[in-house]
């Protein structure tokens, strides 16, 4: 499908997977349209784009009255903290730019007869007890524990998605998104990839948390907007998970990062964290068969790319611990 020439707004540009969103509309002959508050972006992510006649950029929150003059043909709404750390350190933030920001932006979608894609996620699946997670579970989370700040956000997100979807005819999509990695993810965020990558760059024992038995699925950041690529030109308006089903423990995962990094570091065990997930893989069985997709890019091959990037960047980033 052609969508040269259309006008796709991206919120969360200045982040890790809005900032390859908006490389990829951009390539696909887009008029881009990025806003983010910078909360947990860094416009160094797109500062590449700012001399392109076809991109544009303001900073707004979208937790706030969003307005666009103009046609908009295509709305992306990525802001949100996602890493924990973020979400834990900024809780009131990320409720409302799930709830709030997600209904400004199915407002705006109505009022210019925009198609909205909202970036969900796999921890509405919470702590679940089936895996791997096809679309149809429910879930088992913990509504007033600290991760449910971002897992009840996302979980309204979905519901006020359908509802507009149903009651105002907005053409939506929703992607669950698994545990994705690649350059510009923030060597600080605390996510595991960046912290252990960071800790074996600085030459620190890898925190492994736990006993590092439970397991995630990494997914490399062009699968994944492939992903969202094909889910947005789909007709398809039920969740669909986006993922990397190759499951693995986070032990044998910080193993494959000394490795990888060739740090003479071990792995130290710290506590684990409330309600963290034991274990979590996607179905894809419904992204095979209605998009086509499944990812393609190895973990060997993502780790290596990810770690040339975040071996390139200036040692005081890379000195630089606080989140
Ligand atoms: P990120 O923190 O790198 O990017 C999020 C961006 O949103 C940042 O630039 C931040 O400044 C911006 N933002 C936050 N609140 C805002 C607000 N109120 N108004 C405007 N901008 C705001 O995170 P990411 O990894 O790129 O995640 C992007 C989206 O994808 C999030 O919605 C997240 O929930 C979802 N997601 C990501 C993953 C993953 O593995 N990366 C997994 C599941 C879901
Ligand atoms: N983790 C870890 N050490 C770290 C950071 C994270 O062992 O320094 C673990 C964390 O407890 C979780 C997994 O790695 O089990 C993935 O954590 P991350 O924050 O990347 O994302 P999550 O999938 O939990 O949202």
């Amino acid at each position: 499908m052609n969508i040269q020439g259309k006008r796709v707004l991206i919120t969360g540009a200045a982040g890790f997977l809005g900032s390859h969103l908006c490389d990829r509309f951009i390539k696909e002959g887009c008029r881009v349209v990025g806003m983010d508050n910078l909360i947990t972006g860094d416009l160094k992510n797109i500062e590449h784009l700012f001399k392109l006649e076809n991109f544009e950029f303001y900073n707004h929150d979208v937790s706030k009255f969003v307005h666009v003059s103009g046609d908009v043909d295509y709305i992306l709404h990525f802001a949100s903290p996602a890493s924990p750390i973020d979400y834990l350190k900024i809780p009131i933030q990320t409720l409302k730019v799930g709830s709030l920001g997600t209904h400004n932006l199915l407002g705006l979608a109505k009022a210019k007869g925009a198609r909205i894609l909202v970036a969900s996620t796999s921890e509405v699946y919470g702590d679940p007890n089936v895996n791997p997670q096809p679309e149809e579970y429910w879930g088992n989370v913990n509504p007033v524990g600290p991760r449910g700040v971002y897992d009840e956000a996302k979980r309204f997100q979905e519901a006020i998605t359908m509802a507009y979807h149903t009651f105002h005819g907005v053409e939506t999509r929703i992607i669950r998104i698994f545990n994705t990695y690649g350059p510009r993810m923030r060597l600080n965020d605390g996510r595991v990839l960046p912290a252990f990558i960071g800790q074996a760059l600085r030459g620190e024992p890898l925190t492994m948390f736990g006993d590092g038995s439970q397991t995630r699925a990494f997914c490399y950041v062009d699968d994944l907007v492939e992903g969202i690529y094909r889910l947005l030109l789909s007709d398809y308006v039920q969740p669909m998970n986006i993922g990397n089903p190759d499951e693995i423990t986070i032990k044998e995962f910080g193993e494959e990062i000394i490795k990888l990094t060739g740090t003479n570091q071990e792995l130290i065990s710290k506590p684990l964290p409330t309600d963290d997930p034991k274990q979590r893989r996607p179905d894809i069985t419904k992204a095979k068969a209605i998009l086509g997709w499944e990812p393609k890019v190895g973990r060997a091959e993502g780790l290596k790319i990810t770690y040339e990037y975040f071996k390139s960047l200036p040692q005081h980033i890379i000195e630089h611990k606080e989140f």
